[in-house]
């Protein structure tokens, strides 16, 4: 006996739920195509890596039922992973559980490829899914989902989530290499603290502030310049007198508040930004910096000599008829008066 044949109405059937499921898998690619260039574009319309990291987040939440997600950053120096995005589904404010161990991260990031196990327990944070972030030079860090509520990540979804990673390995190295530089452009390379180009910046920034507040507020200005410098370079090699710079500079951070601004103002001239500042109050930092370069003493190895240094510092307040100018004026002069009348000497005018 012949099989029987399908009906017409069968074969229509079966055409029907094949063009269907065609459209449907069009229809997923189109959304994909349409994500993956908004992603593109978020992605490289900012440098900030946390704005970076909620864009890549809410891509994947876009097209994948996720419940838990992170982005990491690796700190190359420390080893160490910097969460900078969090996405869960269940609370307003999402943290990271302490409980999760991230030196598996880095075994991830060393291995180079994306880990992924089919999630055993739906609502628990865990390591799911990681996706390196690195591009050619650097490890950038990785994405992380925690939780899905679908039962696996497809091949497709896949696909896509590794073209998401792509995109934000690019838009995370550019953010991280546009802060170094930034960061470069306003530090001093030998001391690292700010330089005289934003020191001005700050200082603008101040004087306005101040000009804008109604209650009478000042601030002060402190300018170190070492002693006899130049005699110590000869002595002692140029090497060395940097040396002396680096610690001179490491013992003003200790000795000086968060908010005061210390930037290198030339050669072996620091400034120093004291807020909300009275006379008294300038006069006991002054002395107090003074006083600790003074007894600071610096080991020469060369030598095996300790060595040390003394500072001479002009001191003023910001007056409201002051312009940057004629403030930096008036603690140039005062250091004057200092380098005059003995050195190693704090001089207020
Ligand atoms: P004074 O007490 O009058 O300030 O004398 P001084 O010798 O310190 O002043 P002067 O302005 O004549 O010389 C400053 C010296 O600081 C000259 C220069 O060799 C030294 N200097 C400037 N910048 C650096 C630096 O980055 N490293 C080192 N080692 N020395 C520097
Ligand atoms: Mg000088
Ligand atoms: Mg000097």
């Amino acid at each position: 006996m012949l099989e029987s044949q399908p009906s017409i109405q069968e074969d229509e059937t079966r055409l029907r739920q094949k063009i269907e499921s065609l459209e449907n898998q069009l229809e997923e690619i189109r959304l994909q195509t349409h994500v993956l260039l908004d992603i593109a574009r978020a992605l490289n319309a900012s440098l900030d890596t946390g704005i970076i990291a909620a864009n890549i987040i809410s891509a994947i939440v876009s097209l994948i039922s996720i419940d838990r997600a992170s982005v990491c950053l690796y700190k190359e120096k420390s080893q160490d992973f910097e969460v900078i995005g969090v996405f869960d589904s269940g609370t307003l404010s999402p943290l990271i559980p302490s409980y999760l161990d991230f030196s598996f991260l880095n075994q991830v990031l060393a291995e180079g490829g994306t880990f992924y196990r089919i999630p055993q327990k739906p609502l628990d944070w865990d390591w799911i899914c990681c996706l390196p972030l690195q591009n050619a030079q650097h490890k950038i860090g990785s994405i992380n989902i925690h939780a899905i509520r679908q039962s696996e990540i497809t091949s497709e979804q896949m696909e896509f989530l590794e073209t998401v990673a792509g995109h934000a390995s690019s838009a995370l190295g550019n953010a991280l290499l546009y802060a170094i530089v930034e960061r470069e452009s306003i530090t001093d390379g030998l001391t690292h603290i700010y330089n005289h180009r934003y020191f001005q910046k700050r200082l603008r920034e101040h004087i306005s502030l101040c000009q804008r507040r109604k209650r009478s507020v000042t601030f002060g200005l402190l300018i170190i310049d070492v002693d006899n410098f130049k005699q110590f370079n000869d002595r002692y090699g140029h090497q060395f007198g940097d040396t002396v710079l680096v610690t001179i500079v490491r013992e003003l951070r200790k000795n000086l508040r968060e908010e005061d601004l210390i930037a290198r103002y030339g050669g072996e001239e620091f400034v120093v930004l004291i807020p909300e500042a009275t006379e008294k109050i300038m006069l006991h930092i002054s002395e107090k910096i003074r006083e600790v370069v003074e007894k600071t003493r610096v080991l020469n190895v060369q030598t095996n000599q300790e060595v040390s240094v003394t500072v001479s510092i002009g001191v003023t307040l910001w007056r409201p008829s002051d312009s940057p100018t004629s403030l930096i004026a008036r603690a140039d002069r005062a250091l004057y008066k200092a380098k005059k009348t003995g050195r190693n000497q704090s001089v207020y005018e």
